[in-house]
């Protein structure tokens, strides 16, 4: 197990127990919600294309369904480890709460890196494990998506092997969600998270009065979220003047084009190399950027206690799961840095995956604009009410946040009571 997930899991649970504890939560309630309801690990052997077989770990971790079913992403890394996807699943659990969905939270993966892998092995790994998974998902019962490590090729693969399986009705596309276009995902899926992240920025921004228009943003992470949240903040007038992925960081006081980059890490799969005279060794040098807006895109835990006291943006956007320790936190809030968390910057990809199954159980299409204008009343609906708690109570947006979702849980089981 990695030291990294143990601590997103200490985290997650740490926070629980804060906000637990802060708004009196109902002791069945913090009791139920204090484990996952079931957690799956699973062990599936998959023919290599050498001919010689390898067996792979998936996992999938299914927190509660008293909102809806369970619902979250299939990460595919090296480092998912039962606690990793334990600590993601609960905050899953949180994040459809406070975006007001009728769903559960979950997450699940492999352990093991596709990158390593062929298409056709890749594609085999994930038929095999979704007939690992059986019944253990379904489009009533638990939904997965796409994490890191997955894309809408992957949904495709699930989808096709479940229906093939035990499809029977025209909605059981919908056991999973981030699927294609033309296999039955939504419009407007692979850019929701970035989006969702800038929407949640934009009113933060309007509300302090800091103009976005010739405002200096750093990213951390250039995948799918960042590079949407990048996209959408040059489109907002907003200069992007530091960059860092797996592969390089990336410094240009003048700007850097988020369009192109965007299109050179689709051909080259990582920054390194885009303007290598911009390249620069030190990491520190990207955390001690002078910019109003720090975007975290990449993955949990990458600003820590040794870390934080560099930071000089105004805000920082949690547009991964867990990239704040808590150490950090304390450490980010005490200089007056503001955090818009998790559970809310990103919730945009869940809350258009809940809009992917609602299409596929009506068999309809949205349009974009519809996609778009629904997804962003969503989200500056939670922004508002996570921003009106954290005012009234004077605490963080973190913790605001929790509370809201909490306390949304906690009058649901209270209403329908713990049977038998
Ligand atoms: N993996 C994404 C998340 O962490 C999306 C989950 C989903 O769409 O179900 O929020």
């Amino acid at each position: 197990m990695s030291d990294s997930s143990t601590k997103l899991y200490e985290g997650v649970c740490d926070r629980f127990e804060q906000t637990a504890s802060y708004v009196n939560l109902d002791a069945k309630v913090h009791a139920i919600l204090s484990q996952p309801k079931a957690e799956l690990m699973i062990h599936f052997p998959v023919k290599m294309d050498d001919g010689s077989y390898q067996l792979f770990k998936g996992y999938r971790i299914q927190h509660n369904n008293l909102l809806g079913p369970y619902k979250g992403g299939m990460r595919f890394s090296p480092e998912v480890s039962l606690d990793e996807v334990k600590g993601l699943a609960m905050l899953m659990t949180l994040k459809c709460a406070l975006a007001k969905l009728p769903l559960g939270g979950a997450k699940g993966g492999i352990k093991y890196n596709p990158d390593d892998h062929s298409p056709e092995e890749n594609q085999r790994i994930t038929r095999r494990f979704t007939l690992a998974l059986g019944h253990n998902i379904g489009p009533s019962y638990d939904i997965p998506a796409p994490d890191m490590g997955t894309n809408a090729q992957y949904m495709d693969w699930i989808m096709d092997t479940y229906h093939n399986l035990y499809g029977r009705k025209v909605e059981d596309k919908a056991v999973v969600t981030g699927k294609s276009v033309a296999c039955g995902g939504s419009v407007g899926r692979a850019s929701a998270t970035g989006f969702g992240a800038v929407y949640c920025l934009e009113e933060w921004a309007r509300e302090s009065g800091q103009p976005l228009v010739g405002a200096k943003f750093a990213i951390q992470g250039f995948g799918n979220v960042g590079s949407h949240a990048a996209l959408k903040l040059e489109e907002l007038g907003a200069t992007l003047v530091a960059v860092n992925d797996h592969t390089a960081t990336l410094i240009h006081p003048e700007g850097i084009s988020a369009k192109a980059l965007a299109e050179y890490v689709q051909q080259h799969r990582g920054i390194k190399g885009f303007q290598p005279d911009h390249e620069v060794d030190d990491i520190r040098q990207f955390w001690s950027q002078d910019v109003e807006f720090l975007v975290l895109a990449a993955m949990e835990n990458v600003v820590t206690k040794n870390n934080a006291d560099l930071i000089r943006a105004k805000l920082i956007v949690e547009g991964a799961n867990g990239p704040v320790t808590t150490k950090a936190e304390a450490i980010l809030l005490d200089k007056g840095i503001q955090i818009i968390p998790d559970i809310l910057a990103n919730m945009g990809g869940v809350i258009v995956s809940y809009f992917e199954w609602v299409q596929n159980r009506n068999s309809e299409y949205w349009s974009a604009v519809t996609v778009d204008t629904k997804l962003r009343e969503k989200l500056i609906a939670a922004y508002h009410s996570v921003v009106e708690i954290a005012g009234k109570q004077n605490v963080s947006m973190r913790q605001a946040a929790y509370v809201e979702a909490l306390q949304h849980l906690e009058e649901v089981y209270l209403k329908r009571g713990v049977w038998p």
